[in-house]
């Protein structure tokens, strides 16, 4: 199964695709986390990619693009794989589609996780990741142990720096601006599903297994 995820920042995409990669054994494919796994061992892309993401604005394209074109013709991804923020813009979404063609293959789900704005600057504002092992935690659905220590590994929490309540209001306006057609986009394609994200995590993620296995 090859699936792109939308939805908003803060919409609950990479919890979901975690859990949707784990029952389908496929590999979750976060351009966020690729982005954020370079910029911390500073490599040419993590350096060319920083300022972009703090700045709550989208890396470039073709820096994108090709990372994620790259990435799924590895051998894992030959079951299929989740791709979680990615695309992000029409233009992405016409070049990946392109270069599937290419090598014989297409997208069978787009799921789009709504959530409603306010509801979206709550979670972000709230949420805490570990510096050390970037597991995800959230000060008041889903509070650490002890807090501000990461219950995996014991390393200190932070907000990332992108979401700060400047920075996500800007994200969620290049949503709206940039992602937000692709909806319409994959709508016009006939892969797109959408699901109610404003719920708990498990009721949204059985909805999501019903609505995938019915494509699978
Ligand atoms: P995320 O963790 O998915 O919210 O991504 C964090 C940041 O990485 C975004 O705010 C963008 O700056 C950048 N990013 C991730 N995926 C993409 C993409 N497909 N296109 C452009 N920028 C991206």
């Amino acid at each position: 199964m090859k699936l792109v995820l939308l939805g908003a920042p803060g919409a609950g995409k990479g919890t979901q695709a975690a859990l949707i990669a784990e029952h389908f054994q496929i590999p979750h494919i976060s351009t966020g986390d690729i982005f954020r796994e370079n910029i911390k061992n500073e490599t040419e892309l993590g350096l060319k990619a920083k300022h972009y993401i703090e700045e709550g604005l989208l890396v470039p394209d073709e820096l994108t693009t090709d990372l994620v074109v790259h990435r799924v013709q590895e051998e894992d991804c030959e079951n299929g794989y989740i791709l979680d923020g990615f695309p992000r813009t029409i233009p992405q979404a016409e070049c990946f589609d392109a270069v599937l063609e290419e090598l014989g293959m297409h997208l069978d789900v787009a799921l789009d996780v709504d959530v409603k704005d306010e509801v979206l600057i709550r979670r972000i504002s709230g949420r805490r990741v570990c510096s050390v092992c970037g597991e995800t935690f959230h000060v008041e659905s889903l509070p650490p142990k002890t807090e501000g220590i990461c219950d995996v590994c014991h390393g200190p929490l932070i907000r990332r720096k992108d979401d700060d309540p400047e920075t996500v209001l800007h994200r969620l306006q290049v949503y709206r601006e940039k992602t937000e057609p692709l909806i319409a986009y994959y709508k016009e394609r006939g892969i797109l599903v959408s699901v109610d994200g404003d719920r708990p995590v498990e009721t949204v993620f059985e909805d999501i297994i019903k609505i995938l296995e019915a494509f699978s």
